[in-house]
């Protein structure tokens, strides 16, 4: 590999492109980063509710995996973890401990059998897992399918669904189990998901999510200081090759009077649909593949209340346990979830002592949004924060009146890893590798997750560093 140095822009300011820039940088190369809107960051972006700077996104970051924790430690940043990590679902009108489970997948069926979320029936279903054959998958298979096979439909709506729900607002009977939750097929493909679940490791268990104190927006805001150059408020809207076939000329800014950059290498850190109309002239077969990749829309509602109208009430009704509830769909609500933020980080709750002359405040959040389910988006901010006070306030009889409130609308904020995910991905990469000095990363790839996100930015940057110097 030419070791000279290039000039590489990266396209996308959000997790992606900022660890593409820095690997980037730090390789010695010349790097521009620009970012369509005012602010780098994408999903993980903080917002002050009632004067408190609290996460309007992504909040926390998978421990077990690697890449997410070592770049927030790279970065200069303190990880910690949750404080409380035990969540509830709302199923059959109460809020249950959610058992032991991998992404909704019973683990212990005692535990299961006494968490209550199942009914006699399903139960009784759940309990046959064990003498079925070992799976025999030709192909991909949804995450809710595999699941509803091995355990019965009651597992996946009430489990499975609202897991799945929480990191991809997507629905588990259309999200590729191989894509999704390869270690589920692995099991189920070797037999008895339950007679290995001494092996399998929980979805929820201590010390599985990292966040960083202040909010996982302080990542995004550490990684732009370092050694390349950010520019924001550029969208860029054309990418095609550069004179001579060298290289590549990006037009950004005003389609009215673009303007023209030249560079050796290109990384794209852009969601699914904005990088799929950027290849359209360097690598089509890529962007009509990308363009197949659907999209889910969420918001996000913030509510700070006054903690001795809250901590009293959660005491009473919940022993003050828990970072919060899963919602599936099937229960009827509009929420599909909802965060304790004060008891999950004590820099939240810490953070939100005495700040109303004097008084404690704590901040609690919703989601809502699935997959196909316009109400995220077309809702006034009016009605999501009304929707999440009602099913606040059926959960666990919350009537107080925020002090504050915010709403942030993630419009296709969650790509879906539909059946083929893999092998689509795989298509893509072999048409982008065809360009040399040109990479992708981001979301739409190898996982959702922040690691995973990271691990697909450190490969991008890789990739485009193998480009030969143009002309
Ligand atoms: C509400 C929500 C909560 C989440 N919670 C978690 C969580 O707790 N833990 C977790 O691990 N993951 C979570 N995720 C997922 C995770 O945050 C994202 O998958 C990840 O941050 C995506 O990073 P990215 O860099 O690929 O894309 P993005 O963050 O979308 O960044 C892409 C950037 O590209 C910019 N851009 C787009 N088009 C152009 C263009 N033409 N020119 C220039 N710039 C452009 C965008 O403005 C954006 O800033 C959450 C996601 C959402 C939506």
């Amino acid at each position: 590999m030419d070791r000279a140095q290039r000039r590489v822009v990266v396209v996308g300011g959000g997790i992606a492109g900022l660890t593409a820039a820095r690997d980037l940088a730090a390789a010695g190369h010349d790097v521009l980063l620009l970012e369509a809107t005012d602010r780098v960051g994408g999903k993980l972006r903080r917002h002050e509710v009632a004067g408190v700077a609290v996460d309007v996104g992504a909040e926390a970051m998978l421990n077990r995996r690697p890449e997410g924790v070592t770049l927030a430690a790279a970065a200069g940043l303190e990880v910690i973890h949750p404080a409380v990590v035990s969540s509830r679902l709302w199923v059959r009108d109460a809020l249950r401990p959610l058992p032991r489970s991998l992404m909704g997948v019973p683990l212990d069926l005692d535990q299961l059998a006494s968490s209550g979320v199942l009914s006699a029936d399903g139960l009784a279903r759940a309990r046959r897992e064990p003498e079925l054959a070992a799976e025999v998958l030709d192909g991909d298979v949804s995450v809710g399918d595999l699941v509803a096979r091995r355990f019965g439909d009651e597992v996946t709506d009430s489990l499975v669904e609202p897991l799945l729900g929480g990191v991809y607002a997507g629905r588990s009977r259309e999200i590729s189990a191989r894509a999704a939750v390869p270690q589920l097929v692995a099991y189920a493909e070797r037999g008895s998901l339950l007679e290995q679940a001494g092996a399998i490791p929980p979805s929820y268990d201590r010390p599985v999510f990292a966040g960083v104190p202040g909010g996982m927006g302080r990542l995004p805001e550490a990684l732009a200081s370092g050694s390349f150059v950010v520019r924001t408020g550029a969208t860029v809207r054309g990418l095609r090759p550069g004179p001579d076939g060298a290289g590549f000329v990006l037009a950004v800014g005003p389609t009215t009077a673009p303007e023209q950059l030249r560079a050796d290498a290109v990384v794209l850190a852009t969601p699914a649909a904005p990088t799929a109309r950027l290849l359209g002239e360097v690598a089509p077969a890529a962007a009509a593949e990308l363009a197949g990749v659907e999209s889910a829309s969420v918001a996000v509602v913030t509510l700070a209340f006054r903690a001795a109208e809250v901590l009293p009430l959660l005491e009473e009704r919940l022993g003050g346990q828990g970072s919060g509830f899963l919602v599936p769909p099937t229960a009827g609500r509009r929420i599909k979830a909802a965060t304790f933020s004060f008891a999950k980080w004590a820099w939240v709750r810490d953070a939100g002592r005495r700040t109303l002359d004097g008084e404690d405040l704590v901040h609690l959040r919703t989601s809502l949004g699935r997959h196909r389910e316009a109400v995220a988006l077309q809702a006034a901010d009016e009605e999501l924060v009304g929707w999440s006070l009602a099913d606040l306030a059926d959960a666990v009889g919350l009537s107080a009146t925020p002090v504050d409130t915010h709403v942030q609308r993630w419009g296709g904020g969650l790509p879906q890893y539909a059946l083929g995910h893999l092998d689509r991905v795989a298509r893509v990469r072999a048409a982008i590798a065809r360009v040399p000095g040109l990479a992708v990363c981001g979301a739409a790839y190898d996982g959702v997750g922040i690691p995973a996100v990271v691990a697909s930015a450190h490969r991008a940057a890789r990739e485009a560093l193998d480009a030969p110097p143009a002309g």
